[in-house]
């Protein structure tokens, strides 16, 4: 079935594992943030920053989010980013939106890939 990414829907996985009904592997957690190591690794380094708000994608995070929310976000990213091992030699940013990006799960989140060579920017 189609990933609908107009409406958010509390029972996608993230929303899951902030009510604590999936288990994952925190690196960071604060009032308005949880990041978490993902649970296929696509490189040494990766870890998934979302916002404990119902957010779908960044364009309603950005839209509606209080100023707040925003700033705890992007303060939690940089922190995650001075202070994880692995990470010296530089990371990349990743968020998908939308169908064409390969968004999976509709619950805003920031990728942070690092510990190694990551290559090109998308895939030829
Ligand atoms: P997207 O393609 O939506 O940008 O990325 C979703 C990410 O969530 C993928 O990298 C995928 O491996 C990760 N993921 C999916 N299910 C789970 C889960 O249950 N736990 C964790 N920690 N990560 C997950």
């Amino acid at each position: 079935m189609a990933i609908d990414f107009t409406t958010y829907d509390d029972d996608n996985i993230f929303a899951k594992i902030l009510r604590g009904e999936l288990p994952n592997t925190t690196v960071h957690e604060d009032d308005h943030v949880l990041a978490f190591l993902d649970i296929v690794p696509a490189a040494p380094v990766h870890v998934l920053v979302i916002p404990k708000g119902r957010y779908i994608a960044q364009d309603d995070f950005h839209r509606e989010a209080s100023d707040a929310e925003i700033i705890a976000f992007w303060r939690a990213v940089a922190k995650i980013c001075d202070e994880l091992d692995g990470i010296e030699d530089g990371h990349r940013l990743i968020a998908n939106q939308g169908g064409d990006s390969g968004q999976v799960v509709p619950h805003f989140h920031l990728h942070i890939l690092a510990g190694k060579p990551l290559g090109p920017l998308i895939a030829a």
